[in-house]
């Protein structure tokens, strides 16, 4: 009966349709038409953030504005266990960045880049079961040909979520020492590109920048999914 058994698969997958994780409506890819594109009107006009946030010599790339729709999808992935939201918004940044032409200086000029998504703690990885921004990060890479290693940085302190920290002193104490460099990790991964899903203040990934420059290894640009409208 394996033939039969194969033949309606075949079947069931021509006519399956997963449904929006969104909406809930049926769709053809992971987020339907609608979704996708209330998800795109969150695009930033600038991907390359020309106030350079993190420091002079460390571009950051930010795909979207934290709001909305956009907003609405991280939530939607990390609170309700759709981390196929990633993977679909991940292929959005990988084409906005093969597009642009900041990154094809900066790939021409570092050849041996290294995609790092910014770790969670083990205890906050059993609870969610994935890692939004190694998602990220790796459906990137697919695309955009770059290596992923997300084994290079860990995150080795329980941290409360920034967002919830009040001052600026406090969410440098919360950081303090969050992450390390595992010592099997080889050195001749000198450069890195860093990942994440939310950029706000900047503390996570200036925290992680340290770490990873303690052991040598150069962070040569950061890329976030998003990152809160600017002032103006
Ligand atoms: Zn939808």
């Amino acid at each position: 009966m394996q033939w039969f058994k194969n033949l309606s698969n075949t079947v069931k997958d021509s006519l399956w349709q997963a449904n929006c994780p969104l909406c809930k409506r049926p769709a053809d890819r992971i987020l339907c038409k609608d979704c996708d594109r209330q998800i795109t009107a969150y695009q930033a006009t600038e991907f390359l953030q020309k106030d350079n946030p993190i420091a002079p010599e460390i571009p950051l790339y930010s795909w979207g504005i934290y709001d909305g729709a956009l907003k609405r999808a991280i939530a939607a992935c990390k609170y309700e266990n759709h981390p196929e939201i990633m993977e679909a918004i991940a292929v959005k940044i990988a084409d906005t960045w093969k597009r642009s032409p900041h990154t094809l200086s900066l790939t021409k000029k570092y050849k041996k880049l290294f995609v790092v998504p910014i770790p969670l703690h083990d205890s906050k990885l059993k609870v969610r079961g994935f890692n939004q921004a190694e998602i990220l990060a790796r459906r990137f890479c697919d695309v955009t040909m770059l290596r992923c290693n997300p084994k290079l940085l860990q995150r080795v302190k329980e941290t409360k979520a920034q967002m919830q920290t009040k001052s600026k002193q406090e969410r440098e104490q919360n950081l303090s020492r969050a992450f390390a460099v595992p010592s099997t990790q080889s050195s001749d991964q000198q450069e890195v590109i860093l990942f994440d899903d939310i950029y706000t203040s900047g503390a996570t990934i200036r925290e992680a920048i340290a770490t990873l420059k303690a052991s040598n290894i150069a962070v040569r640009s950061v890329v976030v999914l998003a990152r809160p409208q600017f002032d103006r």
